[in-house]
């Protein structure tokens, strides 16, 4: 069976995978996962991929940090707008629409 994603979703599991490296490297080598950020928001611009919803919660875009939680960055669920609030070390925040399930954590 072919996937009907076709280059794209190679590029998609390309970006998921570069962003979980940049995870990795976040505490270690801030500058290298920097890079790995920076290079999977590339590949997405290069193939007009867009990030899903769910890679555009794993890094700031202000900064280009990929967010490690209780390191870098804090969420908080802000009951007047229903939305997670991604709060960056960089001072930036991003809130995100609350998503059912897999909230713990
Ligand atoms: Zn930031």
């Amino acid at each position: 069976m072919e996937s009907t994603g076709g280059v794209k979703g190679v590029v998609r599991e390309r970006i998921g995978i570069l962003l979980g490296f940049a995870e990795k490297e976040a505490k270690r080598n801030p500058a290298r996962s920097a890079r790995y950020v920076s290079l999977a928001r590339r590949l997405g611009t290069r193939f007009r991929v867009r990030l899903s919803p769910e890679s555009k919660r794993r890094f700031c875009k202000a900064c280009g940090t990929a967010w490690v939680h209780g390191f870098n960055v804090k969420a908080r669920l802000d009951p007047k707008t229903g939305k997670v609030v991604y709060s960056c070390a960089c001072g930036g925040k991003k809130g995100f629409p609350f998503k059912r399930g897999r909230a713990g954590r």
